[in-house]
């Protein structure tokens, strides 16, 4: 189908994207690589006047490696999440995850903050935010402020976002030394979103565990990521299987759901903990 007819707006800094998103109110909405909205667009079920671009905003671009800290522009694409050696070395769990979204296509245009803010429970980078405990800046008509991910969500495709706040960068702390980081996606088929899929970082005593697509929002467990930081595998994945809450779908019945999660959990755990030390 064709989208329903709209206006085209390409702002050349955040201010003046936020000051269009103020003057049009519910009918305007960004778009960043398109390869979420412009799909719901045209089967209809996403319907708006004003289309605000961001890809003209140099201040939403840039990937900057810090000691600490990795800052992410919303509009790096995944591509470039990809092929950013500097950042494959800080956090080389972003590289393993953003491979397995979609397709090359797919991943030159869809950016990191669409994919965060979109608010879908199968895209994989909301978990692999809260895995990482990433902190999402936002900027909108009163200022700037900062929601952790793993605060960020609230529900399917609704987030603490306001309408008028634009997802600015997003801030990674850099996992120690000796942390071992791994991510495990079981999909229908190549290009497919997660029947089930984990983010696990595991080392020098501490662990964090996030999975996706087995909830209306990503799933960072305290409990799993606590049992695992004191070596209790098995405790991690009974406690994860009782913070999800998978429904059945096209992609299998919720019993097959918790065995794939399962599985998928105690693989990228396995991985990981391969990698620390
Ligand atoms: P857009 O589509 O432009 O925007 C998505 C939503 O986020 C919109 O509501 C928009 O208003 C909002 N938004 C975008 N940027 C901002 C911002 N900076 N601030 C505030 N709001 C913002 N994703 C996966 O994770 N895993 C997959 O396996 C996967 N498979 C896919 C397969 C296909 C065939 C397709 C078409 C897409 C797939 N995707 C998958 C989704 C893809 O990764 C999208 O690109 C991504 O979800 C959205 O990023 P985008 O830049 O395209 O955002």
């Amino acid at each position: 189908m064709i989208p329903a007819g709209f206006e085209y707006h390409r702002p050349g800094d955040i201010a003046s994207a936020i000051g269009i998103l103020q003057e049009h109110g519910d009918e305007a909405r960004v778009i960043a690589g398109g390869h979420s909205l412009i799909p719901m667009m045209k089967l209809r079920m996403a319907e708006m006047g004003h289309l605000v671009d961001l890809q003209a905003i140099e201040e939403l671009k840039g990937i900057d490696i810090g000691t600490d800290t990795v800052s992410l522009g919303a509009m790096v694409t995944q591509h470039e999440l990809i092929t950013h050696d500097g950042l494959a070395k800080a956090i080389p769990l972003i590289r393993e995850a953003a491979l397995q979204i979609a397709d090359p296509q797919v991943r030159y245009m869809g950016t990191v903050g669409g994919n965060v803010a979109n608010g879908d429970p199968g895209n994989d980078m909301p978990g692999l935010m809260q895995c990482l405990n990433a902190v999402f800046e936002l900027s909108g008509p009163d200022g700037s402020r900062s929601v952790a991910a793993r605060d960020f969500y609230e529900a399917a495709y609704f987030t603490a976002r306001e309408d008028e706040e634009i997802l600015t960068r997003i801030a990674i702390p850099v996992p120690g030394s000796g942390v071992g980081q791994a991510y495990e996606k079981q999909k229908r088929k190549i290009g497919d979103y997660a029947t089930a899929a984990a983010a696990v970082m595991v080392g020098n005593g501490t662990a964090s565990v996030a999975m996706t697509n087995l909830a209306d929002t990503p799933v960072w467990s305290e409990s799993a990521s606590s049992a695992l930081a004191e070596g209790n595998v098995e405790g991690s994945v009974a406690a994860m299987l009782g913070d999800i809450d998978p429904v059945a779908d096209n992609r299998g019945p919720v019993e097959f759901k918790k065995h794939v999660a399962a599985v998928m959990l105690r693989r990228a755990i396995d991985r990981a903990q391969s990698r620390a030390g």
